[in-house]
């Protein structure tokens, strides 16, 4: 297994203090990878910083080439690649193949033919003998720092469209998670030129923040928590840098009673509990209309009983482990302070399953209200609240009642319905009649505290872009 760093088109060892990576699906430990040091941080950026001189010079076309190479490369090992994220990540395997791979295939091949789109307004006279344009040039060095969630997809979310817009890049994965990021920087150093892109391991709090704060990095794209994006946001501001958040959600998934409850019922035990609902988008706080709400827990709860879970490479598993567990400890408090109310019923699941690893069952709350922490904070595991209203006015209000705006859901049968609702929704991205479903050339991205800037789509060569202004005297 490659275990070293990628600083300037070379391999290191890295010089920092050692980070166990542990399998979550036995609780034991894959390997142990040295962390860059602060020195070695300095080095990735000076030459991130060299390399921007000629990267920033090639052409479009040149760097779609390398974007499709590297898209090619992931597809031909797409099973190396997901044997490795499920073992990090306690995945199951089929899942990476069939749903997560190709979607990261196609986000490389999308930005490599997007770079080659961007185009300026017209030039023109704004001022007598003056000719104005406009370019949207790179904004620098970019440096990206990934969560444990989705590491090879975030990963791609991040440096495809930094590179294709003429950006270098210094990555660093979450510390729990590299693996993946490692076997990818093989690739990328025959592909790209020297210092293009680099890779730096470690801790957020050491390596993520001596990146941050760092004098010679242009811009800082962050998904994480919360309390991470206000860190790095108050560090930014020490030198000015673009910053670009992807924090977190608690998706309201609002369901009428002229919904189909089957599609709904069986769209929550899907998205709902995806990556053992270790997904910023996941189905998490359902909102069912007091006509329906008995039948959708009934239909909930007894889907959710069904689903399978296990160890990553079992035949038919549907669901993995948590993260680690601290992760595990988290969700299990959030349900244990729950239960603890006298109008909560935890109706599926509600504790750790027995055995090695970091598992958690799969969990419905009914009863819970608007003002429940349940409802109201981020689990990031597999728990689904399910709360009763009683008008559409009543649905809106609670489901913008949140911190967060990444994403959410209306399911009705009533089109126009659905369109009035998805208007009001304070939310980045708006399902009706599904979940979770994503597209490369679609925006995703959040509002309120789930940040700002938007990863996927042309919006996100923007993000990666500053918009010039070139004027000619004649
Ligand atoms: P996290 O915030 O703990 O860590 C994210 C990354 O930030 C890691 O690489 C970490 O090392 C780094 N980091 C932590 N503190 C830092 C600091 N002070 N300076 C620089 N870097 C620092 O998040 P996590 O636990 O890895 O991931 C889960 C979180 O990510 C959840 O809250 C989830 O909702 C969010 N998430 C959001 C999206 C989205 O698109 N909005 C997608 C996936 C995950």
């Amino acid at each position: 297994m490659q275990t070293q760093l990628l600083i300037g088109g070379s391999f290191v060892a890295g010089d920092g203090a050692d980070e166990i990576i542990l399998n979550p699906a036995t609780g034991e430990a894959l390997a142990t990878i040295p962390s860059a040091s602060v020195a070695q941080v300095d080095q990735a950026v000076a030459a991130a910083r060299t390399a921007f001189l000629s990267w920033s010079d090639t052409t479009p076309g040149e760097r779609s080439l390398m974007l499709l190479k590297l898209a090619d490369h992931i597809e031909q090992h797409a099973e190396d690649y997901a044997a490795l994220e499920s073992q990090n990540c306690g995945k199951p395997f089929h899942l990476v193949l069939a749903d997560e791979i190709p979607a990261i295939v196609d986000c490389y091949r999308f930005f490599a033919g997007a770079a080659r789109t961007l185009t300026g307004s017209a030039a023109g006279e704004y001022l007598r003998d003056h000719t104005s344009m406009i370019r949207r040039d790179p904004v620098g060095v970019v440096c990206s720092i990934a969560p444990w969630n989705y590491p090879l997809m975030m990963m791609a979310w991040k440096i495809a469209p930094a590179l294709a817009a003429g950006n270098t890049v210094i990555l660093k994965p979450s510390e729990q998670t590299p693996l993946t990021a490692l076997k990818l920087a093989e690739a990328v150093a025959e592909i790209f030129p020297k210092g293009v892109f680099n890779l730096v391991l470690g801790r957020g709090e050491t390596v993520g923040a001596g990146l941050v704060s760092h004098p010679h990095v242009n811009m800082v794209s962050v998904t994480g928590d919360i309390a991470t994006g206000r860190k790095i946001l108050e560090s930014a501001s020490g030198t000015i840098k673009r910053t670009h958040l992807e924090l977190g959600g608690k998706a309201p998934v609002i369901v009428f009673d002229d919904a189909d409850i089957a599609e709904v019922v069986a769209g929550v035990r899907t998205f709902g509990y995806y990556n053992a609902g270790q997904d910023c988008t996941a189905a998490c706080r359902v909102y069912a209309n007091a006509n329906i709400y008995e039948k959708l827990v009934a239909e909930l709860s007894s889907a959710v009983s069904g689903i399978r879970y296990g160890r990553p490479d079992e035949e038919g598993v549907e669901m993995g482990p948590l993260i680690n567990e601290r992760q595990r400890n988290r969700v299990s408090s959030f349900v244990e302070r729950a239960r603890a109310q006298d109008h909560i019923e935890i109706v599926t699941g509600g504790k750790p399953a027995e055995g090695a690893g970091f598992f958690y069952e799969p969990t419905v709350i009914a009863g819970a209200r608007q003002s429940d922490e349940i409802v109201q904070r981020e689990v990031f595991g597999p728990v689904v609240s399910v709360t009763p209203f009683s008008s559409v006015d009543e649905a809106i209000l609670w489901a913008n009642d949140s911190e967060y705006g990444l994403a959410a859901s209306v399911w009705t049968r009533d089109i126009s319905k659905a369109m009035k609702v998805a208007k009001k929704l304070q939310y980045g991205c708006t399902w009706i009649n599904s979940h979770f479903m994503l597209a490369n050339e679609m925006p995703h991205g959040g509002m309120k505290q789930s940040g700002y800037g938007k990863d996927m789509s042309a919006y996100s060569l923007e993000d990666y872009t500053v918009v010039r202004h070139v004027m000619v005297k004649f």
